[in-house]
């Protein structure tokens, strides 16, 4: 296991599916001051709406359709991203489904914590952790990587 400090000015993505870009506007227009201090990044139209509706820095990956979804989920892999709000829709399919799934799994697997919905987000911004630092303690891909190594070199 390897412990991964996460600093008080976090790293936060943001994502949501066109069907819920509204509800995510909305909440962050009661809610946008809380992210204040913190590094914003986002998918492609995510990103642009937050940046224009409410002039704030965002940086932006491509448009999750066309690959934003697995550059995130790469930058999670690389300790990149601290936090996620991932506004997926659960009523429609979406073409980039297995990119959404992954996403979802990266982010279990090095333990980001994911709001999906406003109360999971308020949750998160209410938390103690929000504004300080916290601890996390994950499988280490260095370890895991040796471990595949020996293993499969001895049935070679
Ligand atoms: P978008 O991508 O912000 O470019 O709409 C979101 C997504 O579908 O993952």
């Amino acid at each position: 296991m390897k412990n991964i400090q996460i600093p008080k000015q976090k790293t936060i993505a943001l994502v949501a599916h066109d069907n819920r870009k509204d509800e995510l506007l909305r909440w962050l227009d009661q809610n946008i001051d809380a992210f204040k201090g913190h590094k914003l990044v986002g998918t492609g139209t995510t990103s642009s709406l937050i940046r224009e509706r409410y002039s704030t820095e965002i940086s932006s990956f491509l448009s999750g359709p066309m690959g934003g979804d697995q550059q995130l989920g790469a930058a999670i892999a690389q300790n990149e991203i601290d936090l996620l709000f991932f506004f997926w829709d659960p009523l429609e399919a979406q073409p980039h489904d297995p990119d959404v799934k992954a996403l979802l799994r990266i982010a279990v697997l090095y333990d980001i914590p994911v709001a999906q919905s406003v109360s999971g987000a308020n949750f998160l911004i209410h938390s103690d952790y929000w504004n300080n630092e916290f601890t996390k303690y994950i499988a280490d891909p260095k370890e895991s990587l040796e471990d595949r190594v020996e293993e499969y070199s001895k049935k070679l």
